[in-house]
């Protein structure tokens, strides 16, 4: 049986980025930058004012104090957006206010807090000395021209976004959002909204796993349930060809309607079958022609830890996505927890004590209980093994949301 980290890497190696497209900037947050993208000026692009204030010649003021003080004539006024173009004379100063554009021959600027106004304003009284270049954003400053100011397989968050309008990029190259097919396998299914028989449950799988795809940047669509006979699965299995990415949910056991994985090596090639790990050993992994399918365990909680394992981390290969695509960080325990002869995913929530990070089971671990992934946070990470591992320990801890 294949480890958490062979199968995760036989998937992978099956994955590839998807082709890019343009959308605009207010379309883009979440979206994975496709290319490189460079700053187009200079950023300033020109000397401008950090307060507002007067612009002065700084060698006129270099000595200025309360005992030696220094007159100014203010002869215009620069404004964001209104530059003036007035040439300095002696002793003058221009009233200039926060991004506006330094006037040519000024060389510093003095917050209007710092001096005397006259009251009718047509001059300034400045008493504290004034260096060469104060108050003043430098061009370029911020960031010169043709610097990389966000790689390709970044993800916008709203301030890389920020970064990319200050460029003046209006449309961006992202990667293609993976088309993902969400097959729920089961007799027993009926969607959510209709009535129950005895004997049948509802598909709630096929929503999670639906959400989950969509966290993780994919368009994700759910097909009909497909009933558990060849026939039902295979059409299902044929209509969803034309996506980017196959998820099945249930399927994939020893039992004898248990037909995924049959279906897979008729239709195309199955490249792994079960997993050591706990929940979810018997996830499968192939290819419909050229569409990858990750066929995931019926049992919600199977479904839940595998999606995040195997399935999140194909989606995020498909965007091209640079970062990582698990948090992982350690954790303490909150309970003692025995190991298992598999690796467990322990199902748990996060709580922070005096700055650290502290983990507790939610509840019994059996794979049917939705309602130990309800409010689920995290997945602790327990080795195989024969032993305990005491309240307290620190463990690897995965972020589920
Ligand atoms: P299977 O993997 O098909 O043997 O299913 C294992 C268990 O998960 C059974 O109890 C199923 O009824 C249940 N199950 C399978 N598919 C779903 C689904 N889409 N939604 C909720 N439960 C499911
Ligand atoms: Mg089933």
């Amino acid at each position: 049986m294949l480890q958490v980290e062979e199968a995760l890497q036989a998937i992978l190696e099956d994955i590839r980025a998807l082709p890019p497209e343009s959308v605009h900037l207010a379309d883009s947050l979440g979206r994975t930058l496709a290319e490189d993208y460079f700053a187009q000026t200079d950023l300033p692009p020109f000397d401008n004012s950090s307060m507002d204030g007067y612009a002065v010649v700084a060698a006129e003021c270099a000595t200025a104090s309360a005992k030696s003080p220094v007159s100014a004539v203010v002869i215009g006024e620069s404004a964001a957006g209104s530059a003036t173009t007035i040439q300095p004379s002696a002793f003058t100063a221009i009233r200039i206010f926060t991004g506006a554009p330094i006037p040519p021959g000024y060389t510093a600027v003095i917050p209007q807090e710092n001096v005397t106004v006259a009251t009718d304003r047509s001059a300034i009284v400045i008493q504290t000395q004034v260096s060469e270049g104060a108050y003043i954003r430098r061009k370029a400053s911020d960031v010169a021209a043709g610097t990389l100011i966000a790689p390709k397989g970044a993800v916008i968050t709203p301030f890389l976004l920020l970064a990319l309008a200050a460029h003046g990029n209006a449309m961006i190259q992202v990667t293609r959002k993976p088309a993902v097919a969400i097959i729920a396998t089961g007799s027993e299914l009926v969607e959510p909204g209709q009535p129950l028989q005895f004997g049948q449950i509802y598909n709630s799988n096929a929503y999670m796993l639906a959400a989950m795809a969509q966290s993780a940047g994919a368009e994700a669509t759910i097909l009909p349930i497909a009933q558990d006979n060849e026939e039902d699965i295979l059409r299902r299995l044929e209509e969803a060809q034309r996506y980017d990415l196959i998820i099945s949910s249930g399927g994939v056991s020893v039992g004898d309607h248990d037909l995924i994985k049959s279906a897979i090596e008729k239709m195309g090639q199955l490249k792994l079958w079960r997993v050591n790990m706990k929940p979810g050993k018997p996830v499968a992994f192939g290819k419909i022609g050229a569409t990858p399918i990750i066929g995931l365990p019926g049992n919600p909680v199977s479904s839940a830890v595998t999606c995040l394992l195997f399935a999140a981390p194909a989606i995020h290969k498909m965007l091209g996505c640079s970062e990582a695509s698990q948090e992982i960080f350690s954790a303490h325990i909150t309970e003692t927890i025995a190991q298992s002869d598999r690796r467990s995913y322990i199902r748990c929530a996060l709580t922070h004590i005096d700055g650290e990070a502290h983990v507790t089971p939610l509840g019994l671990q059996d794979s049917h209980r939705t309602m130990s992934i309800a409010f689920m946070d995290v997945l602790a990470i327990i080795p195989e093994g024969s032993g305990v591992f005491p309240t307290g320990t620190l463990v690897q801890v995965i972020r589920a949301r």
